[in-house]
């Protein structure tokens, strides 16, 4: 089916068209203005952007929010994580504050709440996914975008971190590929 994606992370629209082969996964026109991420949880995050992007277009939407969870740092920076070193920070930033915070070798995990909403009928759904790891104690690898270099996954026994893995071994194991395969097989069995 036709879904519109609301996001303007090019990085999560390439991810989610690998991720949903089977459909059409449609960019959100510019006019629409998404609300900012002022929740308490990456599924209320989604769901806001999932609620202006059906209402504006009046179509299917599905929405993310995703981030990581650093056990160190009591869960942070978890929502805040695009904004971790500060409002318009870069990847790079966000990253090197990650590092200078926790220990390497500690504890991490991705999260992702996606969000479907039909604004016909009112169904909402959400869907979440977790990847765990560990941090690396340097960046390595060109992959993937955001803290991924320093990410090294469980789910991955040769020690490569999230930024050395092709795009569909990110997808085999990522936090947006578990949420993501979860709503595929949803509209499949609806
Ligand atoms: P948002 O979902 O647009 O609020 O952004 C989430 C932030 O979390 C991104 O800017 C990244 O810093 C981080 N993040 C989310 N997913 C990933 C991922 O797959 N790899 C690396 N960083 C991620």
């Amino acid at each position: 089916m036709r879904l519109v994606l609301a996001t303007r992370n090019a990085h999560k629209a390439r991810e989610f068209e690998l991720l949903l082969r089977g459909h059409e996964v449609a960019a959100l026109p510019d006019d629409v203005v998404l609300p900012p991420e002022t929740g308490a949880t990456f599924a209320a995050n989604a769901a806001s952007k999932a609620r202006a992007a059906a209402d504006a277009l009046g179509v299917p939407v599905i929405a993310d929010d995703s981030g990581i969870v650093a056990e160190a740092l009591d869960g942070r920076p978890g929502v805040l994580s695009a904004r971790f070193a500060g409002p318009g920070a870069t990847d790079a930033q966000n990253l090197a504050k990650l590092l200078a915070q926790a220990p390497a070798g500690s504890p991490l995990a991705y999260v992702c709440a996606l969000v479907y909403r039909d604004p016909a009928d009112g169904t909402e759904v959400v869907f979440e996914g977790r990847c765990t790891g560990v941090l690396d104690d340097e960046p390595r690898g060109m992959g993937g975008f955001g803290y991924d270099p320093a990410f090294r996954p469980d789910d991955i026994a040769d020690g490569r971190t999230m930024a050395q893995l092709e795009p569909a071994e990110k997808s085999a194991i990522s936090h947006r590929g578990r949420a993501a395969r979860e709503l595929a097989a949803w509209l499949a069995a609806r």
